[in-house]
């Protein structure tokens, strides 16, 4: 039987056709028959509801998948939207969502300025590459105090860009240079603004580049090779008082500067990917070269800051992952398409401006076609989805099932043997395989793991620990075969239920000795010794005979303290009759003494309010009460 066959045999079982498996190694012996008719093979389901990109439904339908509604039975959730825990939750071992939850700490401005800014306290040089951010009202004063310094040192104000803290596309951005240009009070991040960007042809320009997360403990990440540059419409001046409102000279975005009919120059032509308002990233690379820069240094300090950006919330995003997926098996539940943008300064050296959590897939020229289109497909290709995914889960879920039923089934052993490895290493077995037809190249786990990984352990988050102890144990063994304890036989399992039967009936015959030894208490009998709780367990048996002892010791406490005479007494004045103090503990007596002065007032023998509602208004009362309170527990 080949693989395929195998492979169409779970499918069939999956389907509710037991006996296909049965019969078709049974055929295995047997002379081959004239080949059946192949059974078709079952599609990968997608849903897409909440995803708007026309590219998308093309590449499913290049690749024969089948895109279903989100109440369907899908392999893969794509949507433009985040994720919340509650719906991650609700997924079922093999399906994935193509977003983690905790993304937005750094896929929103604000998230992004604190969770670098936190970091960089740590390690200011190696975050040196995010510019220096605030995000207000809460940083307010920091920001007033650095700039005044700013100020005092260079004798001219620095420029800032203001970005609203949840804001897309070049929305509500603008320039500034005083602080009285912005309105503190507003949710906003304040950035240093590069005012020395690299240009080309006289423009400013920031580079697209995506980056693929496929697992966030152990992370694993690999970045597309392919990318885009955005460029502005109009030639770029330092920004003084009459151009620093000009969006189109400062600002990148593509929508944004697609309305500038003066300056926005569209790419009709994939082969002439070096002109226009969007440029392919090689075309970028080539001029670079042409001027003498290192582009390899570029890329790898680019690569350098993607790392350094997730590492800074790798802990939020494997603790969210945890607490989320509680039953996952792989580790690659999920997987984000991030959208990384970075501008390069006069000196090439790269900056990160922005982090997008779901980048736009639109095509709007052949350049667009051309790169989101083989991006989607590599980045569908290295997950790995398989329609045999489910089939698989669902026999090793029925195995476990009739495991459970064995004779000396034991929890513990079953989790071990959950093949929780080994379904990690086939799918990273699996993505190192595809890598090389694909435009990815993995950046993590690199030769610089190690260092990495210290930045994430001294940064202190709970689970950081964890996180990165699992890393290291799995990275020496993360390509290694995953070796499965041995199954016990039969034999071995029926002797082991018939050890456990005797050691049961031994206990079960000593606690009926026990049972008949032992005289049932006097009086009303509290605890019920009946054969079918007693008999139980060796634990239960332990559970009865504490509760026993329990009761007992309490029953000699109330009896030593004299409680139940007080009760009696109590009783015996509300009812007017005289107070007995003999014979009393001394620390009863005011508190008797105060009961009978109100049950006298009840009864009209004495001046005062009436008893009912009355609140003790004598100041040495609650000492009293107090005093009382504590002799008692000294007594008992
Ligand atoms: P949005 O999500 O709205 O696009 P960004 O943070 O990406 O917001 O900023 C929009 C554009 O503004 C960027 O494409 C870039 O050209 C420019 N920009 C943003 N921050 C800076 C900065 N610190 N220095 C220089 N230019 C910047």
């Amino acid at each position: 039987m080949n693989a395929e066959e195998v492979e169409q045999a779970m499918l069939d079982e999956n389907r509710g056709n037991v006996m296909a498996f049965t019969v078709e190694v049974e055929s295995e012996k047997q002379p081959k028959k004239p080949e059946a008719k192949k059974k078709k093979r079952r599609p990968v389901t997608i849903c897409l509801d909440a995803c708007r990109y026309q590219v998308l439904r093309n590449i499913c339908k290049e690749r024969r998948w089948r895109v279903v509604s989100e109440d369907s039975d899908f392999c893969i959730w794509w949507s433009d939207l985040s994720i919340i825990p509650e719906r991650l939750l609700q997924f079922k071992p093999y399906q994935r969502a193509n977003h983690f939850v905790g993304m937005t700490e750094i896929s929103r401005k604000d998230g992004l300025s604190k969770s670098l800014n936190r970091i960089a306290k740590k390690w200011p040089e190696e975050y040196a590459f995010y510019p220096q951010s605030w995000t207000l009202p809460i940083d307010l004063n920091d920001f007033m105090n650095t700039h005044k310094t700013l100020v005092h040192k260079r004798g001219a104000k620095p420029v800032y860009i203001s970005k609203p803290t949840a804001g897309c596309q070049g929305n509500g951005i603008f320039l500034f240079k005083s602080e009285n240009d912005i309105d503190p009070s507003q949710p906003q991040v304040v950035q240093r603004y590069i005012a020395d960007p690299h240009l080309i042809d006289g423009y400013k320009y920031d580079l697209r580049i995506y980056l693929l997360v496929t697992s966030v403990e152990p992370l694993r990440m690999f970045i597309y090779k392919k990318g885009m540059a955005r460029f502005a419409t109009a030639p770029y001046v330092e920004p003084k008082d009459d151009n620093i409102k000009n969006t189109f000279m400062h600002l990148t975005n593509y929508s944004l500067n697609k309305r500038n009919k003066e300056g926005f120059v569209s790419n009709e032509d994939i082969e002439h990917d070096d002109e226009g308002s969007k440029r392919s990233i090689d075309a970028v690379w080539k001029i670079l070269r042409d001027q003498g820069a290192d582009v390899d240094q570029i890329w790898a300090q680019i690569k350098d800051i993607f790392i350094k950006t997730v590492v800074a919330i790798q802990p939020t995003l494997a603790h969210m992952y945890r607490s989320s997926l509680p039953n996952d098996r792989s580790g690659h539940a999920c997987f984000e398409l991030l959208g990384m943008d970075i501008l390069l300064d006069s000196t090439h050296t790269p900056w990160l401006i922005e982090v997008n959590h779901s980048p736009s897939f639109n095509i709007d020229s052949p350049l667009d076609s051309d790169l989101k289109h083989s991006l989607i497909r590599d980045t569908l290709e290295l997950l790995g989805v398989t329609p045999e995914d489910k089939a698989r889960y669902m026999i090793e879920e029925r195995r476990r099932f009739q495991q459970r039923m064995m004779p000396g089934y034991s929890h513990r052993d079953a989790m071990r043997r959950m093949n929780t490895e080994g379904e990690r290493s086939r799918i990273e077995a699996w993505e190192d395989a595809t890598l090389p037809q694909t435009n990815y190249e993995m950046i993590f786990p690199n030769d610089r793991s190690e260092f990495y990984e210290r930045m994430m352990v001294e940064k202190g988050f709970i689970g950081f620990g964890v996180s990165v102890g699992v890393a290291r144990r799995r990275a020496p063994q993360r390509r290694e075969p995953v070796e499965e304890p041995p199954q016990k036989t039969a034999e071995e399992l029926a002797k082991e239920a018939k050890e456990r039967e005797e050691r049961e009936a031994a206990i079960a015959a000593r606690c009926s000795q026990l049972a008949k030894k032992k005289p049932k208490p006097a009086g009303p009998p509290r605890l019920k010794f009946e054969a079918g709780s007693i008999f139980r367990s060796g634990m239960a048996i332990g559970a009865d005979r504490n509760k026993f002892a329990l009761d007992q010791s309490r029953q000699r406490l109330v009896q030593r303290s004299g409680i139940r005479e007080f009760v009696t007494r109590l009783q015996a004045i509300k009812e007017g009759q005289e107070i007995h103090t003999e014979g009393q503990p001394a620390a009863f007596l005011p508190y008797l003494e105060e009961n009978k002065r109100m049950c006298q007032q009840r009864s009209g023998l004495v001046p005062g309010r009436a008893f009912h509602g009355q609140r003790r208004n004598s100041a040495s009362e609650p000492s009293d009460r107090r005093k009382l309170d504590r002799s008692l527990r000294a007594e008992v």
